[in-house]
């Protein structure tokens, strides 16, 4: 037998078989080095100088699984520019910052934000089991590698006790299921028996990166716990495998509503084409696709950023094109704390006091009366000229 495996693809599946569903296996056999990571794929020298010096940065980690999923040899691959660091990471251009949507301004409590009335974002961890490159949380993801402090989680259940208004907590990090079972049904426990909360939500990578974590002993504490969601970042249709539609069938099955998370990221997943397919494939397991994050102005991800045109462009191709429910919404989540703002297709092409002149997917135009007399042709001819000269745009 061979002790070394073999560089590429699925190869190093079959060489690492005997536990490569064991998701504890997987984490620890990570990929965090150069010496390890050219033994699976060829690097190019630009990308060895990048992961020599990452670690300084922002982490390098790769699950053997995700890492089965890269090409050999091509260094554009998708889920080898997601996993691999790149000497683009290096610079910092003047409009990025290191807390990108000022998750920190809206902190009353170590690792909870509050920035919608009637929700908050609990950050659980900073460990993942594996390190996007475009993480928007680089700043604090996989630095330390620990789950927030029992007294931090104290105090931030105290805090949504006292706030009545919270209903919604959505569980994130890094990620809440590289957890071990009992932590988590030690968490959801509390935050389940605290009266105002309505919903729990869990935004994981998990089931993409490490779909192995999803036993059936966690889903047996994890639905203990409903109504329970779940947000999983996918960002390319090569995710989708065998183990990943497995992961999610039972995690369907526990009842869990699924949604998806997507971030618009170059030369990854900006052609229509490929986030219609994303799109489609994740419906046929029970995954709605809910929202495409604009890349976020974090240090050292520019090389990543598309502009917000392609994002309008993705949507335009989607809406009416396709099953409504495989359209999320494109959003732009706003510097320094404004959340997330939805951007998309100019549908409504003008506004008057006779109704409103709207568009199709098919860039027909319509037009809706509102005050119970006809809309006059003079408005209809000039609504119709001014688009058209958008349209040349
Ligand atoms: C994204 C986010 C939420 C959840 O937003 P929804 O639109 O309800 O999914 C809540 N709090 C913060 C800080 C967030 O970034
Ligand atoms: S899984 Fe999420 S938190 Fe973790 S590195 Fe990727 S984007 Fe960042």
């Amino acid at each position: 037998m061979k002790t070394e495996p073999e560089p590429g693809g699925s190869s190093v599946k079959n060489i690492w078989s005997l536990n490569f569903q064991d998701w504890f296996w997987q984490v620890r056999h990570r990929i965090t080095t150069l010496e390890q990571l050219e033994k699976i794929v060829n690097l190019t020298v630009e990308e060895k100088r990048a992961v020599a010096f990452s670690g300084k940065m922002f982490k390098m980690a790769i699950t053997p699984y995700f890492a089965s999923l890269m090409s050999k040899d091509d260094s554009n691959c998708p889920i080898r520019k997601q996993c691999i660091p790149s000497l683009q990471e290096f610079k910092t251009n003047l409009n990025e910052l290191s807390d990108p949507c000022g998750e920190e301004e809206t902190s009353p409590v170590a690792g909870l934000v509050h920035r919608y009335p009637d929700r908050v974002l609990l950050l659980i961890t900073d460990a993942c089991a594996m390190y996007c490159r475009h993480c928007t949380r680089r700043r604090i993801v996989g630095s330390s590698e620990t789950r927030m402090s029992m007294a931090n989680f104290h105090l931030a259940v105290k805090y949504i006790k006292e706030h009545k208004e919270i209903r919604d907590v959505l569980i994130s990090g890094g990620d809440p299921l590289l957890l071990s079972d009992e932590k988590l049904d030690y968490y959801l426990k509390t935050l389940r028996s605290i009266e105002n909360i309505e919903i729990i939500r869990i935004g994981t990578r998990v089931p993409v990166v490490l779909p192995q974590r999803i036993t059936e002993k966690l889903c047996l504490t994890l639905k203990k716990y409903h109504p329970l969601f779940m947000s999983i970042h996918f960002n390319h249709p090569n995710e989708i495998t065998e183990e990943t539609r497995k992961a999610c069938d039972m995690l369907s099955d526990s009842g869990i509503p699924l949604g998806s998370q997507s971030v618009l990221l170059k030369g990854i997943n900006d052609k229509p084409q490929t986030m219609t397919q994303l799109m489609q494939e994740l419906l046929k397991m029970r995954v709605r696709p809910y929202y495409i994050y604009q890349c976020d102005l974090a240090k050292g991800t520019s090389h990543f950023r598309t502009t917000v045109a392609t994002g309008i462009k993705i949507i335009e191709g989607l809406r009416g094109h396709t099953t409504g429910y495989a359209v999320p919404t494109y959003v732009i989540d706003a510097p320094s704390g404004g959340g997330k703002v939805p951007v998309g297709p100019e549908y409504v092409i003008s506004k008057s006091k006779s109704g409103v002149i709207i568009r199709n997917y098919e860039r027909k135009l319509f037009v809706y009366p509102e005050n119970g007399k006809p809309f006059t042709a003079e408005e209809v001819e000039k609504a119709s000229k001014q688009y058209s000269l958008t349209k040349k745009q």
